[in-house]
């Protein structure tokens, strides 16, 4: 299986991303939590994403790309797929993605699941999150720019997707049950799981 997560910050992507590759046991890549993960170990190359994580902008495509398409590409000769979480985020992204995944490696994606949640929701739950885990990107203006970031430079990837006829729309304002049914009755209906 090779789905990508798309949605706001705080839509449900890691949650309904980490359940899915448990149950089917792909990996789960969130681009978020490898980068986090880069900055952590102190590399040269983390720490030239610090400015950017911290500020809640996109990091540059090269930096991206050379660090999560080894990471795709290898879940899916090891565990025979992936769930990639936050990447791609842009039309730029997604182009590249698709030529050096999907065609270079013939590992094209199947669906798009796009879980879709008023803003208002998303900036109480992130809220919430800075409360129990204490991420240092979960301040409100911080998480207001990510909004605003992902409704200017992600949401396109919504047409994008529904253009290549791999887009799941997922109603992700219901409780976390409810959108894991839904997920999962979609990618049934498209033979992706049974
Ligand atoms: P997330 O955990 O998905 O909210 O991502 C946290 C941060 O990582 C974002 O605010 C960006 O700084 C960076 N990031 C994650 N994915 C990408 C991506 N596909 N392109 C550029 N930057 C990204």
């Amino acid at each position: 299986m090779r789905l990508l997560m798309l949605g706001p910050p705080g839509s449900g992507k890691g949650t309904h991303g980490t359940r899915l590759s448990e149950e089917h046991g792909v990996v789960h890549v969130s681009s978020g939590d490898v980068l986090r993960a880069e900055l952590a170990n102190g590399t040269p190359l983390g720490r030239k994403l610090a400015g950017y994580l911290a500020k809640g902008d996109l990091v540059p495509d090269d930096v991206l790309f050379e660090l999560l398409v080894p990471i795709a590409v290898s879940a899916a000769q090891d565990t025979g797929g992936f769930i990639a979480d936050g990447f791609p985020r842009t039309p730029a992204q997604a182009r590249r993605a698709y030529q050096e995944i999907g065609i270079d490696r013939d590992l094209p994606l199947q669906a798009v699941v796009s879980l879709v949640v008023p803003e208002p929701v998303l900036m109480q739950r992130l809220l919430d999150r800075a409360r129990v885990q204490g991420r240092a990107d979960d301040t409100p203006e911080i998480i207001q720019h990510r909004l605003d970031v992902f409704r200017e430079q992600t949401e396109p990837l919504v047409d994008y997707y529904r253009g290549r006829r791999i887009l799941l729309p997922i109603d992700g304002d219901q409780s976390t049950d409810e959108v894991y049914v839904e997920i999962k009755t979609g990618l049934a209906e498209r033979g992706i799981i049974p």
